[in-house]
């Protein structure tokens, strides 16, 4: 599974996003450790706190199965005029479950997309290791 592969899984499950106020569409995909992929989209609510993104929807269908690593994690959201990042709280639940090997790819699609580690989306994290 390469990161085109990831692009294409994370932008087909952008067409199940539920995003009745923004109509905002994302979506994402994740692969973990053993090679497995879970995929995710945003998820809105008219009580818009209860909002949950693409990529926490990807990484938490994949905890819950029993996976604790990350390998790599794309997310499309725009696909034309710019990129969509994940949101803060987002790279705080990839910090979790990555580590310096983890890549998080912003993906436009298959042709514009671009590759970070979770430090340079998340420089000084707080984490396990600060507990
Ligand atoms: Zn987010």
């Amino acid at each position: 599974m390469g990161i085109v592969d990831l692009i294409y899984k994370a932008a087909e499950a952008k067409k199940n996003a539920y995003v009745p106020y923004s109509n905002f569409y994302v979506g994402a995909s994740v692969l973990t450790e053993d090679g497995s992929v879970y995929t995710g989209c945003n998820i809105e609510n008219a009580s818009f706190g209860a909002t949950n993104c693409a990529e926490r929807t990807a990484i938490f269908k994949a905890i819950s199965e029993g996976h604790r690593k990350i390998r790599m994690i794309c997310v499309v959201g725009n696909e034309t005029d710019s990129f969509t990042y994940p949101c803060g709280i987002c790279r705080q639940v990839i910090a979790e479950f990555a580590d310096k090997d983890t890549r998080v790819i912003i993906a436009q699609n298959e042709h514009n997309y671009i590759v970070k580690k979770i430090e340079d989306l998340l420089p000084a994290a707080f984490t396990k290791s600060d507990l």
